[in-house]
């Protein structure tokens, strides 16, 4: 299995469970070789790659897709998890940083995730599964970030549509959206004074683990998971429940 955005994380609880569960993995990161070195090394079972590419540039996608079914012999699950989170408040930015945020959220979360897939498709030719990592805010709203509410929202309808044409192919395709999870793209906003209002989202009181997301993907690269595709899984502790 591969899983994009693996150094860090929710995509480093990912590999981490999957390669409990017996899978060799391919830890992809952009920028991170030490950490992504270091998960490898410390992975249970053997055979697990790190490889390397800016998700937001089509041919290093191709190239570390195909790299990554090159060295596990083809690709059964690929969880499309790397993603950028950029504050751009629409009333304090310049029109030039405006910019800069959509298309660099953009690239990265969406059009990245869809280069991912196509290149991915190719690689199973037994059937696979994909699973996508989206997030509440396409529900709810980013006020301070639209792009990347706009980008998971996107992702959203982009599983929604390759469920529906990957399905012949025996390829099934999932979503999870969590709410605020522990992770370094969350840390300064849970540390500063405004992190028990975070925390007070949701009735529980508190965030999300990286390993409860991690459970969730296990769940929809499984075998029993094939009826649930096209489905997008909340996962933030009924902060917002959406009917
Ligand atoms: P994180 O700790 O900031 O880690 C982000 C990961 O994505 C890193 O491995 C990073 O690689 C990789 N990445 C970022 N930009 C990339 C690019 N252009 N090309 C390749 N890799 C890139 O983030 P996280 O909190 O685990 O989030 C993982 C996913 O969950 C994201 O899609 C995020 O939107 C989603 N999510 C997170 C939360 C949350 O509260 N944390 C909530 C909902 C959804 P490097 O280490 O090499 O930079």
């Amino acid at each position: 299995m591969l899983v994009t955005g693996a150094s860090r994380g929710i995509g480093r609880a990912v590999a981490t469970a999957f390669a409990a569960a017996g899978d060799r993995v391919a830890i992809h990161h952009r920028s991170s070789p030490d950490l992504a070195e270091d998960l490898r090394a410390g992975l249970p079972g053997e055979g697990h790659v790190v490889v390397q590419a800016d998700v937001a540039d089509p041919a290093a996608v191709r190239r570390m897709v195909d790299e990554a079914a090159g060295a596990l012999g083809g690709l059964d699950v690929v969880v499309n998890n790397a993603g950028v989170f950029l504050a751009h408040p629409v009333t304090e930015v310049s029109y030039e940083e405006w910019q800069a945020a959509w298309h660099d959220t953009l690239a990265t979360n969406l059009l990245g995730a869809a280069n991912v897939a196509w290149c991915a498709v190719r690689h199973m030719s037994r059937g696979g599964r994909i699973v996508n990592v989206s997030s509440r805010g396409a529900f709810r709203g980013e006020p301070d970030s639209p792009a990347y509410g706009a980008s998971k929202a996107g992702m959203n309808a982009m599983g929604q549509s390759l469920a529906i044409a990957l399905a012949p192919h025996g390829i099934t395709v999932g979503t999870v959206a969590p709410g605020f999870v522990e992770t370094d793209m969350t840390n300064e906003h849970l540390k500063a004074p405004r992190g028990d209002a975070i925390r007070a989202q949701s009735p529980f009181g508190r965030v999300a683990m990286p390993e409860e997301i991690a459970a969730a993907v296990v769940y929809l690269a499984s075998p029993a998971a094939e009826w649930a595709s096209g489905t997008i899984i909340d996962l933030n502790g009924a902060s917002y429940l959406r009917s």
